[in-house]
């Protein structure tokens, strides 16, 4: 069998760059073994504030200027829906945290994003004394349809292996790989923390997150936006919640805890305060950068050996567009940008 390219990994980030192949008529196949699960896993939103500090997520313009039309395109093809617009309500512990949001409102870069007006709480359910900020052009992607749907697709178009990809069988060539009966131009790593496997590319500094969330069952709750306080909770539909997530630098693997159940709930208790019940629970991990940028890239020595990882916590808005910028990279010589080419780490 004779490809453009073979991609290895079937997530956020391997989707993307399918998409940006299909585009331009070129022939794939995928390779995926369900290996990692960050992707069908996570909770999905897009947000183009970081909550915590009150910034701007790095280039959100331009990454859902890109993204959000990709999606929607995948809704056509496939026929289904993932995106969710849904506002996400930051919930303020104090007057001081009130003025904290009006100051960030008004910086350059943020103002499209944050509301000037704040929210007050008429929910019984929650606690919320000093009320909520609301930011603009938010939603949720629905992470585990997609991957689900897609693998599916591409299964019927006969261009999806459901294997494990074994890096000693692949034959290095100068203007081609082979891998057992597939002779492909390029080979597309997208593995998400699965690169610490693979010998082209473990060496690169993944300082990988694993996130755990819970859903819940909370008949009472009633809510239609995403609510941010020590934890998101994230509507799913028929009462059901998203609660999430934990960071832990040390587990890696992809097996639910006691431990993040119990911290979860915890932090629950601290803004809940109807009933409710566990109906749910899932792991995965993000392959977070120490830099926190992608990395993007070709291989030091490998020529037709690309990258496409790094997505960290925000793999919905940023896996299209390092998707189109490799894209570009191989296909038509466009520079990467510094910050997510891995050159950076030479
Ligand atoms: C709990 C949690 C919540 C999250 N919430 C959000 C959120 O709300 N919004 C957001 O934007 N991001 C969120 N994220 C982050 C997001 O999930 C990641 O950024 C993204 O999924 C990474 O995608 P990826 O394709 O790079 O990696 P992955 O999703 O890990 O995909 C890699 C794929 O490669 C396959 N693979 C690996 N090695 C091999 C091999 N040798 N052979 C064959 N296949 C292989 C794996 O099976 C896997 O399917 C969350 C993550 C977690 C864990």
């Amino acid at each position: 069998m004779k490809v453009d390219y073979i991609l290895v990994g079937c997530g956020l980030a391997g989707i993307a760059f399918c998409e940006q192949l299909k585009n331009k008529n070129k022939t794939f196949v995928v390779f995926d073994n369900n290996s990692q699960l960050s992707s069908s896993v996570a909770g999905g939103l897009y947000n183009p504030v970081v909550l915590k500090r009150f910034t701007p997520v790095w280039q959100s313009k331009e990454q859902l200027e890109i993204a959000l039309p990709m999606y929607r395109n995948i809704e056509k093809e496939l026929n289904i829906k993932l995106d969710y617009k849904i506002p996400v309500f930051r919930r303020f512990t104090s007057v001081e945290e009130q003025n904290n949001w009006f100051a960030a409102s008004d910086k350059i870069g943020l103002s499209r994003w944050l509301s000037t007006k704040i929210k007050k709480n008429d929910n019984p359910s929650i606690d919320a004394e000093f009320g909520f900020g609301e930011v603009l052009e938010t939603g949720r992607i629905d992470s585990p349809l997609l991957i689900d749907s897609y693998k599916k697709y591409l299964k019927e178009k006969d261009v999806f292996i459901p294997e494990e990809f074994n890096y000693k069988e692949l034959l290095l060539h100068d203007n081609s790989v082979i891998y057992k009966n597939i002779k492909a131009k390029n080979i597309v790593f997208a593995e998400g923390f699965g690169v610490k496997r693979n010998p082209f590319f473990n060496h690169l500094p993944l300082k990988e997150a694993k996130g755990e969330l819970l859903i819940i069952d909370a008949p009472d709750l009633k809510i239609e936006f995403v609510l941010k306080s020590s934890v998101f909770l994230i509507p799913l539909g028929n009462d059901k919640y998203i609660i999430g997530a934990t960071y832990n630098w040390k587990d890696k693997t992809n097996n639910i805890t006691q431990e993040a159940k119990e911290e979860l709930l915890n932090k629950l208790k601290t803004v809940l305060k109807c009933n409710y019940k566990v109906v749910g629970q899932v792991a995965g991990i993000r392959p977070t950068v120490i830099d926190r940028r992608p990395l993007v890239g070709v291989h030091s020595e490998n020529k037709n050996m690309f990258i496409l990882n790094g997505l960290g916590t925000r793999g919905v808005m940023i896996a299209p567009y390092i998707a189109k910028q490799l894209y570009g990279f191989i296909e038509n010589n466009k520079p990467l940008e510094r910050e997510i080419d891995i050159v950076r780490f030479n």
